[in-house]
């Protein structure tokens, strides 16, 4: 059965004679049956006009006509496959014999009507054509719906809803396949995994639907960036993944990808609405970088994540150290989540001193991490992983809690009070749980506010978001200070201090390192300590290790100082038998 659109629901009689006065009689004879009744006044014309009905039902063919006769009309009918199956009826007044009806019906004909026509015979014979017809017609319409809805079942349960493009379940058919195809011609494909930057904020701040139109927007794009041999599949969220075949010359597969980062980061408007992407892509060569199919995507997902670290809008390609990396990320990741649980959490304080005096007026808390089957992992390395998988709001709620409960014991004991500063990732300003975990110390009055430091970055000063800005105004207007971690290694200018509620700048370790013999730092640190001082501002230099080192802040005019000098991060109770030494020398 063809593949014929089926538009018209009633059916077509085409009523064939070179006479008008006898279609016109036939016309008549037919008015009660619910049909089109088309005429033609020719075999030539009932060719044509056959071939072009889609609803045809019937044929009423005169045997008698110039040029072509029915016969000879009918058997042509016969050969086009449009009309084959389409009843003819030979309506005759003059072959009545039955050698002509006989060559009626071997040309085709499934009746031969002779006339005088018996009126109400005709009208019964062509209803129940009709009917037949009808009942056809409905089948062949069940069976073309079924096609096409099994082919919508079909393109559903490999192409993506929203994007229309292959989905994840199709792509790794895909990759099967073009894997299958390189083995064989010894040719190389590069996967590509591409996922939107900052796509999540399009969502939050201008909701899903602009959200999804942007991601059919970046699907079309795609998909009309690529040859036809390539594959652009949506692999899930604002995640892409594209095969590109044919990448034997590597200057022109860079150029390629450069051309999907450029295409992303062209403006797509929407309802008024100008949004700003950017892409980070991982690549991964099959078979040169990895000869296993089914691990192809995870790998260039792995090298996904090496551009977002490099500060996304960019590519990379896969390395077999990203993979010991990203296997090392992710059981620290697992062992992370329950590390709260297994208590293998515990802070360790580290001693800030006076510059004049020598005598400690504060500590550092930093976080320790112990686990069963990694050992003791730095924070520097669990840290960032804390924050990307969101763990780190609940882990910094509690460093400041067990940090303030630690300090407050530890200072019923002292003849003096210890400051105690508590380092916050920029992640934790944009969560409601810092603030009210600093409110409630506050609140219950453990300690006065004045003897707590948060210590934040460079990075988030930069944000210069208003929320976050009201945030640090609200933990100023608390009483407790606001330090700027690390000074110097960002891009923290003057102005942004200025701005800023800050009360205290740390020196960071790297300028200090250089002290005696890096001229250049040891300037530097000149500059920033005049500088801070000139704002208003206490200075702090970490990292001290040497009596020359501490010899030239002290010169420098530096407020306090903190490193392996005094003494390294301390257990709470070893903090305290070194604060009994350290008091005890000092008088
Ligand atoms: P940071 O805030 O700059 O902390 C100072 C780091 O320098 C600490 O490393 C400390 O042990 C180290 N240090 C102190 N004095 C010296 C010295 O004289 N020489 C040398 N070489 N190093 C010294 P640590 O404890 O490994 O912490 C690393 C980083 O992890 C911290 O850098 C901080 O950014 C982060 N961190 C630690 N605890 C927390 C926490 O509770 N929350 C957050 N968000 N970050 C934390
Ligand atoms: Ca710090
Ligand atoms: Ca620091």
């Amino acid at each position: 059965m063809g593949k014929r659109t089926i538009e018209k629901f009633k059916p077509s009689i085409l009523i064939v004679d070179d006479v008008s006065a006898n279609r016109f009689a036939l016309r008549q004879l037919l008015k009660s049956i619910d049909a089109d009744l088309i005429e033609a006044s020719s075999g030539e014309e009932a060719l044509v006009k056959a071939i072009g009905l889609n609803n045809l039902a019937l044929i009423l063919l005169d045997v008698q006509m110039p040029i072509m006769d029915g016969y000879e009309t009918a058997e042509l009918l016969r050969e086009e496959e449009q009309t084959l199956h389409i009843p003819i009826i030979f309506v005759t007044a003059v072959h009545r014999d039955e050698q002509h009806i006989l060559k009626g019906y071997s040309s085709g004909a499934i009746d031969y009507i002779t006339k005088p026509i018996q009126p109400s015979i005709l009208a019964a014979k062509i209803s129940l054509f009709m009917e037949l017809w009808r009942l056809r017609f409905g089948l062949e319409r069940e069976i073309f719906n079924r096609n096409k809805l099994e082919d919508k079942n079909k393109f559903l349960a490999d192409h993506d809803m929203l994007t229309s493009l292959p989905n994840r379940r199709r792509l790794f058919l895909e990759i099967e396949r073009a894997a299958s195809r390189s083995d064989r011609d010894k040719s190389e494909f590069a996967l590509l995994f591409i996922d939107l930057d900052g796509f999540k904020s399009v969502n939050d701040t201008l909701g899903h639907k602009i959200g999804d139109a942007v991601l059919i927007e970046i699907a079309n794009r795609f998909s009309e960036l690529v040859r036809k041999t390539d594959t652009v599949a949506r692999f899930g969220g604002d995640e892409f993944v594209i095969l590109l075949t044919d990448i034997s010359d590597s200057q022109f597969l860079i150029s390629r990808i450069t051309e999907i980062l450029d295409i992303a980061r062209k403006p797509i408007f929407i309802e008024n609405e100008e949004i700003s992407l950017s892409v980070s892509v991982g690549v991964c060569i099959y078979p040169d970088q990895i000869d296993d199919a089914d691990k192809l995507v995870d790998y260039a997902d792995i090298a996904m994540y090496k551009s977002k670290e490099l500060g996304k809008n960019t590519f990379s390609f896969f390395s077999n150290d990203m993979d010991q990396a990203a296997h090392r990320r992710l059981s620290v990741e697992k062992q992370l989540r329950h590390a709260r649980k297994k208590n293998e959490f515990s802070v360790h304080y580290q001693p800030v001193v006076n510059c004049n005096t020598g005598q400690p007026i504060g500590v550092e808390a930093l976080l320790r991490w112990t686990n069963s089957e990694l050992g003791s992992i730095p924070p520097d390395y669990f840290i960032p992983i804390a924050e990307s998988s969101g763990l780190i709001h609940e882990l910094g709620a509690w460093v400041f809690e067990q940090s303030i409960e630690t300090i407050t014991e530890i200072n019923k004991r002292l003849p003096m009070t210890l400051k105690v500063a508590v380092n916050a990732s920029t992640l934790q300003f944009k969560n409601s749980l810092w603030f009210k975990t600093i409110e409630k110390a506050i609140k219950t009055k453990k300690i006065a506010p004045e003897d707590i430091e948060i210590e934040i970055t460079e990075g988030l000063l930069l944000e210069d978001s208003s929320e976050i800005n009201n945030q640090l105004s609200a933990i100023r207007a608390l009483g407790i200070s606001l330090s700027v971690d690390d000074f110097g290694t960002g891009y923290s200018a003057l102005s942004y201090l200025k701005r800023c509620p800050i009360n205290t700048v740390k020196i960071d370790r790297s300028f200090v390192k250089g002290i005696p013999e890096d001229r250049e730092d040891m300037v530097l640190i000149h500059a920033i300590i005049a500088m801070a001082h000139g704002l208003g501002l206490v200075v702090i230099a970490e990292g001290i290790e040497t009596q020359e080192q501490w010899d030239f802040l002290k010169s420098e005019d530096c407020d306090f100082a903190q490193g392996y000098f005094f003494s390294k991060p301390l257990p709470a109770q070893e903090l305290e038998t070194w604060l009994d030494k350290s008091l005890v020398a000092s008088g």
